[in-house]
């Protein structure tokens, strides 16, 4: 029997790409820490640096463009209409149709499962394609799903709006509550799905117990990684089964792209997401792919600054009076430090905090900020402050919004890569005025 071949791109791309099919490096794995207090040896994967295999990626250079070219082309020319048929049964041939693969998207999929240690990648439109694929292939009609209470907006509604129409249930478990995963998951349960650190609480999820719990019911386990990025954290090393990202935030860095991705351990569940992401069709055009492998090359570097940032505008704000808590996993206060030091490599530069006014003095301090910038969004090389009561989680219930912890003063906060002093006395005049 014939044999489509696999990842084979020589003959349908130029000859300057070609044997960028995936070589990896094989090797003892590497110790990497990037924050002072944060975990101890990292275990990466792979036999190089997280920098260098950002930059590089996992394939050997061969000659040709240094960068990987944009193929702006939804459909490739054929050899013959066998070619064609092999491709029509194939699972994401990277030259055949751009839903399907595109060699500019490939390149970005490779360098993500590789950073973050998994089999395979896809990259989507954006973080909802991943997700909404990812999830829909994990359940169906009459499951059960235990999920954080602490989510992104629109993935709560995924769990309360869309699958119940399909008889799925969702409980949610507090995250920081010990035992909850086990507690709740049941022999129905076919899917466990967290994320850590999350949005904008900044809760933190015991990968190992949340992983445990779903292997013992055979469950599959799905993680948003976005807050992090693999630089700070690798669910896959914990036993999670799909990792999740909006590559609009620290992947592409930058705020000008939209996309998304998941990486999966195992060639399998990619292979599956990949067929109902085919159905659904939430691809990443070639050129929102090259801006995103663009960014990934300094996510490192960001990543290290964004957080020592962060960290400073913490210390400053739990000293700040006026606010009630500050939620950042760096602080020693921080209810899940420990937690947090023993599963990240870096504790991010997402943080939120709680204004003793309320929720006029939530919205009057984000519209107070100067070197910062009241947008959504997150991730990207500007501070963004956000009032999730009255923005991002104002599509929530009363009794969701509590459910989710969040409260009426919470300020969102993105630290971009601006000077601390500049963010510390901009926080501290706007707190004034708040
Ligand atoms: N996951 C998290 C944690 C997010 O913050 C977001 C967006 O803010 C998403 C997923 C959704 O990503 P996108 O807007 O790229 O669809």
């Amino acid at each position: 029997m014939y044999t489509p071949p696999l990842f084979d791109l020589s003959g349908f791309i130029s000859s300057s790409l070609q044997g960028c099919a995936v070589l990896r490096f094989p090797g003892p794995k590497k110790l990497e820490t990037y924050f002072a207090g944060a975990r101890g040896p990292a275990s990466v994967g792979k036999s190089r640096g997280t920098r260098t295999r950002a930059v590089h990626g996992p394939r050997r250079r061969k000659p040709g463009p240094l960068v990987t070219p944009i193929f702006a082309s939804s459909t490739w020319a054929l050899a013959s209409a066998r070619e064609g048929a092999d491709f029509a049964v194939e699972t994401a041939p990277p030259a055949y149709y751009t839903r399907w693969g595109n060699p500019t998207v490939r390149e970005l999929e490779d360098a993500l499962a590789d950073l973050e240690g998994g089999a395979r990648a896809l990259a989507t439109g954006s973080g909802m394609g991943a997700i909404a694929s990812a999830i829909l292939t994990s359940v169906d009609r009459g499951d059960h799903v235990v999920a954080g209470s602490s989510l992104y907006t629109a993935t709560t509604e995924i769990f309360t709006r869309l699958l119940p129409r399909f008889g799925i249930e969702t409980t949610f478990v507090d995250p920081r509550r010990r035992g909850a995963w086990k507690e709740s998951v049941r022999l129905d349960t076919r899917l466990v799905y967290v994320e850590t650190p999350a949005n904008p609480t900044m809760m933190i999820t015991d990968l190992s117990e949340a992983v445990s719990a779903a292997k013992s019911v055979g469950a599959t386990t799905l993680a948003d990684n976005t807050f992090a990025s693999p630089v700070n954290q690798r669910p896959i090393e914990f036993g999670v089964d799909g990792v999740l990202h909006s590559a609009t935030k620290y992947l592409g860095g930058h705020s000008d792209v939209v996309a998304g991705a998941v990486i999966t351990a195992k060639r399998s569940l990619f292979d599956r997401i990949w067929f109902v992401y085919k159905m659904l069709g939430p691809a990443l055009g070639p050129f929102e792919a090259f801006l995103v492998r663009r960014g990934l090359k300094t996510l490192p570097l960001r990543m290290e600054v964004q957080s020592r940032t962060a960290q400073s505008l913490a210390e400053f704000l739990e000293d700040r009076r006026g606010v009630r808590v500050v939620h950042y996993p760096g602080l020693r206060s921080f209810p899940q430090h420990a937690l947090a030091r023993k599963q990240m490599d870096g504790f991010g530069a997402m943080l939120s905090f709680e204004l003793n006014g309320g929720y006029r003095a939530g919205k009057r301090f984000v519209e107070s900020v100067d070197v910062a910038t009241l947008a959504v969004s997150l991730g990207g090389t500007e501070t963004l402050v956000q009032h999730a009561a009255s923005m991002t989680h104002g599509p929530l219930t009363d009794q969701e919004r509590r459910v989710s912890g969040i409260t009426e003063g919470l300020v969102r906060v993105s630290v971009g890569l601006e000077d601390a002093d500049d963010l510390i006395e901009d926080f501290d005049r706007a707190i004034r005025a708040a």
